[in-house]
Formats: C-alpha cells, sequence, structure tokens
C-alpha cells in the first residue's frame, strides 16, 4: 500500500458545497426528492463532471447514473456509490458524500496515470431514499433484478405521478438495460447517521452488516369503563397492557445482543380522561444485524404478547407492515477497508448499519462493504447534518485505497 496516494480534499468539498445548491431551502438544509427539478439539476450537474473526464457514462433504465473507467483488463468492475436525492429539509452528505467521493477516486485515478487490472464504475442510485416514490432503495433493487423496471415505473408519488413520466419529463429515462452489470464488488462510503464513531473518537467504521427492520402494529383490545368505579380486579385495560409492552420492548432490547426495540407510536380509544382505554393501538419497530435475533426478537413478542392478553385479560392482536432481513458485507471486503484505514494511520472499528442502504441490496449481488465517518452528535436526515472535513477527507482516501486493493485483483 501507498499512503502517499491521496484524494483532493478541497476539490470534493467544493463539488458537496456546488451539488447543495439544488434543493437548498431558505431556512437551511436541502430537499431534493427523486425526479424533482431539483434532482435533475444536481444530476446534470454531476454529469457534466463525469464528461469532463471523458468516463462512459450510462443512464440505465430507472435513471441510474453509470459511469465506467476501463481497467488493464476487461474483467467485472468495482462498483462504487451511493444516491444523490435527499429526503425533506436534508443535510448535504447523506449520498452525496459516497457518490462525489467516488467521482473523486476515479479522478485520483486518472490523474496519477493508475491503471487498475479490473474496471472502475461509479453509479448514483434513483430514489434511495423513498421520500417521493414511497418504493426505498428503487434504483439498486432494479439494478439487481429484485424489482422489475416496469414495476418501478409504475410506482407514484403521493400526487399520483408515476417514476416512468418523471423519468422521460427530466431526461433520465435510459436505455441501459438494468442487470447488464454484476460487479466485482460493491464499496459504498457514506455518514454513520448515528453516534458511535463521533462518541468513541473512531474515525472509520468498517460495516459488517446492515440491519434487518421488522414493523409491526399491535392492537390490543380490553374494556373502556369508568375510572372511578372500576374495581382493579374488573379492569380490562388496554392502556394499562400497552405500557407493559413499551417496558418489555426495553428489556429485549437489553438481553439481545445488539437489539433495538422502539414504539414510535401509540393511541388510545376512547382517549378520555376519565375512561379506561378500551382500545390501544402501537408500533414497534425491531432492529438487528443478525437475522437469527432478529426472529428471536420477534418470537419473544410474541410469546409476550400471548402472556399479556391472558394476565391482563385483553385481546392482542399484531400484524407484520414490513419485514427486511439484515445483509451481510464480504468478510473479505471488510478485510480490505480495515486494511485501507489502518494503512493510512486511522483508527477503525467494524460495527453495524442501524440505517437502511443502497448496499443492503447489492449485498444480496455481489460482495459489498461500507465505510463509515462520524456524524457530528449522530445527526442526519437534518439541517444540522455534519461531518468534519478531514474526517470527510478521510474516509475518501479509505475509498480509494480500497479500490485499489479490490481493482487489483483483490476479489475471489
Ligand atoms: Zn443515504
Amino acid at each position: 500500500m501507498q499512503p502517499e496516494i491521496h484524494i483532493d480534499p478541497q476539490r470534493l468539498n467544493q463539488r458537496l458545497v456546488e451539488l447543495a445548491q439544488f434543493g437548498a431551502l431558505p431556512e437551511g438544509g436541502i430537499s431534493r426528492l427523486a425526479l424533482t427539478d431539483a434532482d435533475k439539476s444536481g444530476r446534470d450537474l454531476f454529469v457534466s463532471w463525469l464528461r469532463d473526464l471523458s468516463l462512459d457514462v450510462r443512464i440505465d433504465q430507472v435513471g441510474n447514473i453509470l459511469a465506467f473507467q476501463p481497467g488493464r483488463g476487461d474483467a467485472q468492475p468495482v462498483l462504487l456509490g451511493s444516491h444523490l436525492d435527499t429526503v425533506r429539509a436534508a443535510g448535504p452528505l447523506d449520498g452525496a458524500l459516497g457518490v462525489l467521493a467516488g467521482l473523486e477516486v476515479l479522478q485520483t485515478l486518472q490523474e496519477l496515470d493508475i491503471h487498475t487490472l479490473r474496471p472502475v464504475a461509479l453509479v448514483a442510485f434513483t430514489n434511495e431514499e423513498g421520500a417521493r416514490f414511497t418504493t426505498d432503495m428503487m434504483g439498486s433493487r432494479a439494478f439487481c433484478g429484485e424489482l422489475p423496471v416496469e414495476d418501478a415505473w409504475d410506482v407514484t408519488d403521493f400526487e399520483g405521478v408515476r417514476v416512468g413520466d418523471e423519468l422521460r419529463r427530466i431526461g433520465y429515462s435510459g436505455d441501459f438495460p438494468c442487470g447488464q452489470v454484476t460487479p466485482a464488488a460493491y464499496l459504498e462510503l457514506h455518514i454513520e447517521q448515528g453516534p458511535v464513531l463521533y462518541q468513541e473518537r473512531v474515525t472509520i467504521g468498517a460495516v459488517e452488516a446492515i440491519t434487518g427492520i421488522s414493523w409491526q402494529a399491535v392492537t390490543i383490545t380490553g374494556a373502556a369503563n369508568h375510572a372511578g368505579t372500576t374495581p382493579l380486579d374488573a379492569r380490562r385495560d388496554a392502556g394499562l397492557a400497552a405500557a407493559k409492552v413499551i417496558q418489555y420492548l426495553r428489556e429485549l432490547a437489553q438481553f439481545l445482543p445488539d437489539q433495538r426495540a422502539t414504539c414510535g407510536r401509540l393511541s388510545f380509544s376512547p382517549d378520555v380522561i376519565n375512561v379506561i382505554p378500551g382500545q390501544a393501538v402501537l408500533t414497534v419497530d425491531l432492529r438487528n444485524g443478525e437475522d437469527a435475533v432478529l426472529k428471536k426478537a420477534e418470537q419473544q413478542l410474541a410469546e409476550y404478547l400471548a402472556a399479556l392478553a391472558e394476565g391482563e385479560n385483553v385481546e392482542v392482536t399484531s400484524r407484520i407492515l414490513m419485514r427486511v432481513s439484515p445483509s451481510r458485507c464480504d468478510p473479505s471486503v471488510v478485510t480490505w477497508v480495515e486494511t485501507a484505514a489502518r494503512g493510512l494511520g486511522l483508527t477503525c472499528r467494524r460495527m453495524v448499519s442501524g440505517a437502511g442502504h443502497d448496499a443492503q441490496i447489492m449485498a444480496h449481488t455481489c460482495p459489498t462493504a461500507m465505510i463509515f465517518i462520524p456524524s457530528q452528535n449522530g445527526i442526519s436526515h437534518s439541517p444540522a447534518e455534519y461531518s468534519r472535513p478531514k474526517d470527510i477527507e478521510a474516509g475518501a482516501n479509505v475509498l480509494l485505497h480500497t479500490v485499489l486493493g479490490l481493482a487489483d485483483g483483490g476479489t475471489g
């Protein structure tokens, strides 16, 4: 490894600033929802940068922007990327960092006249966030063949506008077939979006797994009755039962390894001060990087709910709203990330991503890893999202050296 090879941090920061103009809000923050005019402007700027480097640029059927830099051989490429769309009132780094750092890697290789064995490719995936069209990670799902192209085109926003029509309107309805490229490996640099690296003062996270998520709605039915006249042993208190579920979620999170368990919504009916709640509806968000543990959490919750129904004399039903299994990153690619970080003299730890990413879809198709850098105070999806320039630079250099390792024959 040659640590003296590095990206240009000023150029990367300048591009992040330029891209952040598109969708900038007067009160601060960015709204660059997928396939809006702001997204089109950001895409156009990105494509102009790709063309400046004389890269082979392709737009695929769902508007993913791909760029290829040839290798010495014509093996499958090492693919770098992330997304350019944002949620409403976002920061400048979520997604944009991975795409623009990938561009910086390609430009650095060109400038240093480094010709890797494998081609190196870059992708900006369409609609990762799902903030406008609620199929999230749409571009990567279609790229991998998990989402048929026609199904992606037919997804509509809240006003009934179709993805396919918006792709045509903004000029990003391409003809490069989804499924055409199976990368040798996929790498995504991203801000952590959580507090672990920031709190531990570690610069690089080598992501081993991306969390699985299980959402369910729990409905508890008891009997509404008078708050004053109903004796304790005659109560069928749906409110008390709901409180016990919330308490139990904390226990689950404490006793299962690396488990998260959250009740984010709760409603009572009749929702009156002097009436015992007759019904409670609450949501449960369970997350784990290990599918076996996530399943155990789901099962233990189900057993708890059954016991609760009996003990509190209420009826409990639960309905799965959404479930994605965790994705494992490829151990050898994760090791390449660690090797690059240590070779650059950076602190590094292995970790699990608690947020969803394009990488979790790509992991189904090819050896994949993610590189995280610290998010100040763990904040993202907010105008307050911030990472220090030196951490951004470190992350991009780890990306560069991981690519150098992989693209010169480092994948099996
Ligand atoms: Zn993101």
